[in-house]
C-alpha cells in the first residue's frame, strides 16, 4: 500500500509528511508480530519504521537454547493460565492484569508463531514438549533452537512481506507529536541512507503509534545487546509516558569481542579464569583471591545454570561470587578478564574430581566430559559451542575468551494498561521497550510478553479505530514541536571544537556500567544523573563535525534521557531504602566474600513510576494492581464483550 505523502516548510527546510492510521516504530518480533495482526484485524492503513529489518535484538540474538514461555501444553502436567499468572506475580513488582493478559495468550501466541512455521521442537504425538526455565515451576519453556527469536522474525517477516506492509528503513526517531488533547498523534524522525551520508526529517502523522524499539541498550557499555540495537525509550519518556519498574534489569557473563552469553556449558566445563593488565601482561588467576579451590569449583559450575547475576546467590558460597570477582578486576582494578579454555584451573593438569561437588562429578561424568581439559570437555559436552566461536573468529584453541558482566535484558520499561497503551493515549509500548516484567521473570517470558503485547494494541487499535478521528495537526502545531528539533540540530552542527560525541557518549556509558549496572552505588549515580542533566541543560556541549553525524546525536539525546530517568529510579529506590534484589546489588563497598547480603523484601508489592519533565525526572509509588478474579461466567462475558465492541 502507498504511504500519503505532501510536505511542510520548516525552518527553510522542506519536510516530508506521510500519513497512515497506525505507525509501529521497530522490526523485532514484537514490531512485526504487529504489523501482521493489525494488518489481519483489517487495519490496513499500517507503515512499519525502523533503522533497519535486520537490526535490533530480536534479529540478532541467541543463547544455548533460547527459550519462549508459555502455558504447559504437553503431556501429564497440570497447568493453568491462573498459575501462569500466578508465576509471573511472584517476581515481584509486577501488575497481575497485564501478568493474567501474558498467561492467557501465551498459547495463543506460541501457536501462532508454531503455524507460522515457526521449528518449535514437538514429539511424534504432535506436542509441544516443555523443560523448566529460570523461576518455572512446571516446565512451561519451549524452544526452536538456540536462534529461537531470529526464526521468529523471520516466520513474522515473511508475513510482512505477503501482506505488502510498507517497511521504511533507515529511521531513528526524534520526537514524538501530541495534539491538542495530549494524544500521539505523530512521529518526527531523522531518515538517513543505508550507509548514513545522507539524511532528510520525515514527519509521520498518525492516530495511533505503537513503539516497539526494544530496550534503551545503549545505556550501557558492557552489553551483550547487539551492537545495532539502540532502543528509542528517552522519546517516549520525552513525551511524557511513564517509565516503570527502571530499576530492574538482568546482568551476566558474557563474551565482548562477540556478544554471547557464557552460560551453560561455557562453564560447566569449568574453565580457568584469568585476568591480566590491560596490556595482556601480569596474568593471573583472581578466583583464588576470594575462594577455597574446591568453592570456586563449584561457583563456576553452578553458573551454568545459574547464569544471571542474582543477589539472592551470594552468602557462604554462591554462584554470584564469580561476577563479583569479575567486577573487582575489571572496574576497581581496570584489568581485564577472560575465560581459559585451554588450560585447567588452579594448575591442575587434568580434572582432581575429588575437588568437585557431586552434582557437579556426576553431571560431567553422565555427560561424559571428564576429559583432561575444559576446551575436550566443551567438545564433549556441546560441540556447538566451540563452533559458534570459530564461525565468529575466535578459536578457543588457541585464544582466551574476553568476559564481563553485561547488561541482558530490562525487565522494566514504559508503563502501559491491560492493552499496552501507555500513559499518553494513543502511544502504545510492545515488546522490551514496555516493562511488564518485575524484579524476576521466567526464562523466555520476554518473547511471549512481546507477542502478547502485539495481539493486545492491535486488538484495542482495530476495535477503536471506528470510532477515533483522524490526526488533526495544524502546521502551526506542527511547527511548535518540531522548529526546537531543527534548532537543535543546529546548534550541535554550530558548535566550535572537534566532534566529541562518541567520546562523550562512551563515557556515560562506561559510568552507568561501572556504578549503575550490577552494582549501584548511589554516590556515584547521583554524579552521573548531574552529568546526563547538564548535557542536556547545555546541549552545544556536544559537537558533531558534519549533517551525516546527527542521527547518532539524537540517539544520544536519548541515552542521555534514559540515563536521568533510570538513574533517577535507581537513586530514589536506594533513598527509598530499598536493598539488593533481583540481578543487582546496592553496595557503596563491595561485600566480604561469604557474607550474608541482606535481599530487599520491602518493595515487592510496589511500583514505582518515573515521569520526565524540562529536563528532570521524579518518582512515584504505587501498589501493584492485584491479580484480577477475572470473570469467568460465559453468560456475563458474552454481554462484556459485546458492550467492550459496541455491538450490544
Ligand atoms: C543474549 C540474549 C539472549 C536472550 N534470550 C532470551 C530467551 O531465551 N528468551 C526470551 O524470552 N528472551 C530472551 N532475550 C530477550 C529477547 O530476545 C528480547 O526481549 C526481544 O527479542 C525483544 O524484542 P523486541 O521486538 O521488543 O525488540 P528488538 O528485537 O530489540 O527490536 C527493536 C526494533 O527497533 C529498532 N530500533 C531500536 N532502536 C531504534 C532507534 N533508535 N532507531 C530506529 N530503530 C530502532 C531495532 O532495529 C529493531 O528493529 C535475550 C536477549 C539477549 C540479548
Amino acid at each position: 500500500m502507498a504511504i500519503k505523502m505532501r510536505t511542510i516548510q520548516l525552518e527553510n527546510q522542506t519536510v516530508p509528511v506521510r500519513q497512515a492510521e497506525t505507525v509501529i516504530m521497530g522490526s523485532g518480533a514484537a514490531g512485526l508480530c504487529m504489523a501482521k495482526r493489525l494488518y489481519d484485524l483489517g487495519k490496513r492503513d499500517v507503515v512499519l519504521l525502523t533503522n533497519g529489518l535486520m537490526m535490533g535484538t530480536s534479529r540478532n540474538t541467541g543463547s544455548d537454547k533460547q527459550t519462549y514461555y508459555k502455558l504447559n501444553v504437553s503431556g501429564g502436567t497440570q497447568d493453568s493460565i491462573y498459575e501462569v499468572a500466578k508465576t509471573l506475580v511472584d517476581g515481584g513488582a509486577t501488575d497481575g492484569d497485564t501478568a493474567l493478559a501474558e498467561a492467557a495468550l501465551s498459547a495463543r501466541c506460541f501457536y501462532h508463531l508454531a503455524d507460522l512455521g515457526v521449528p518449535f521442537v514437538l514429539n511424534e504425538y504432535g506436542e509441544f514438549v516443555g523443560y523448566k526455565t529460570d523461576h518455572d515451576p512446571k516446565a512451561r519453556a519451549a524452544s526452536a533452537g538456540p536462534l529461537t527469536v531470529q526464526e521468529m522474525c523471520a516466520a513474522l517477516y515473511r508475513e510482512v512481506e505477503e501482506r505488502n506492509i510498507p517497511v521504511v528503513e533507515g529511521i531513528t526517531p526524534v520526537k514524538i507529536l501530541k495534539d491538542r488533547k495530549g494524544s500521539a498523534a505523530g512521529l518526527f524522525c531523522l531518515r538517513e541512507t543505508a550507509d548514513r551520508s545522507g539524511r532528510e526529517f520525515v514527519l509521520f502523522l498518525c492516530r495511533n503509534l505503537v513503539m516497539a524499539t526494544g530496550a534503551p541498550a545503549q545505556l550501557y557499555k558492557k552489553s551483550v545487546f547487539p551492537e545495532s540495537q539502540i532502543g528509542a525509550t528517552g522519546v517516549c519518556l520525552e513525551a511524557g509516558a511513564a517509565g516503570k519498574n527502571l530499576t530492574e534489569w538482568q546482568y551476566g557473563l558474557a563474551s565482548t569481542k562477540f556478544r554471547w552469553n557464557v552460560s551453560g556449558s561455557y562453564q560447566q566445563v569449568l574453565p580457568r579464569y584469568v585476568s591480566s593488565a590491560p596490556d595482556g601482561s601480569d596474568e593471573r588467576e583472581f578466583l583464588s583471591d576470594l575462594m577455597d579451590d574446591k568453592t570456586l569449583l563449584n561457583a563456576v559450575f553452578l553458573k551454568g545454570y545459574q547464569w544471571p547475576f542474582d543477589a539472592a546467590k551470594l552468602g557462604a558460597a554462591g554462584s554470584s561470587w564469580v561476577d563479583i570477582a569479575v567486577y573487582t578486576e575489571t572496574v576497581l582494578k581496570g584489568r581485564r578478564v577472560y575465560l581459559d579454555y585451554m588450560k585447567n584451573p588452579l594448575g591442575m593438569e587434568k580434572l582432581d574430581k575429588s575437588l568437585l561437588t557431586s552434582e557437579c562429578r556426576s553431571y560431567l561424568e553422565a555427560s561424559d566430559a571428564t576429559q583432561d581439559i575444559p576446551l575436550e570437555r566443551l567438545y564433549a559436552l556441546n560441540a556447538d559451542a566451540v563452533q559458534l566461536y570459530l564461525d565468529h573468529g575466535i578459536d578457543l584453541s588457541k585464544e582466551y575468551l574476553e568476559v564481563d558482566v553485561c547488561a541482558q535484558h530490562n525487565n522494566g520499561g514504559l508503563a502501559g494498561d491491560l492493552w499496552w497503551e501507555t500513559s499518553v493515549p494513543g502511544l502504545f509500548a510492545i515488546g522490551e521497550v514496555n516493562g511488564s516484567h518485575g524484579v524476576r521473570r521466567p526464562g523466555g517470558s520476554a518473547l511471549n510478553a512481546g507477542q502478547v503485547g502485539a495481539f493486545r494494541a492491535a486488538e484495542q487499535i482495530a476495535r477503536r479505530g471506528k470510532r477515533k478521528p483522524g490526526p488533526d495537526l495544524s502546521e502551526q502545531e506542527i511547527g511548535e514541536q518540531v522548529v526546537p528539533v531543527l534548532r537543535l540540530a543546529n546548534r550541535w552542527l554550530q558548535g566550535e571544537g572537534e566532534d566529541n560525541l562518541r567520546k562523550t557518549a562512551d563515557e556515560i556509558r562506561r559510568l552507568n556500567s561501572s556504578y549503575a549496572g550490577f552494582v549501584r552505588n548511589a554516590g556515584e549515580i547521583e554524579k552521573i544523573i548531574e552529568k546526563a542533566k547538564g548535557l542536556l541543560r547545555r546541549p552545544e556541549q556536544l559537537r558533531i563535525e558534519n549533517p551525516s553525524r546527527l542521527g547518532e546525536a539524537f540517539r544520544t539525546r536519548d541515552m542521555l534521557v534514559c540515563t536521568v530517568c533510570y538513574l533517577t529510579a535507581m537513586l530514589d529506590y536506594i533513598r527509598a531504602g530499598g536493598l539488593s534484589r533481583g540481578s543487582y546489588l546496592v553496595a557503596e563497598k563491595l561485600p566480604d566474600f561469604g557474607a550474608e547480603v541482606p535481599v530487599d523484601l520491602k518493595h515487592l508489592e510496589q511500583v514505582q513510576e518515573v515521569f520526565y519533565q524540562s529536563g528532570d525526572a521524579n518518582t512515584i509509588w504505587r501498589p501493584v494492581r492485584p491479580l484480577p478474579e477475572s470473570p469467568q461466567w460465559f453468560e456475563q462475558v458474552w454481554r462484556d464483550m459485546k458492550e467492550r465492541e459496541g455491538t450490544l
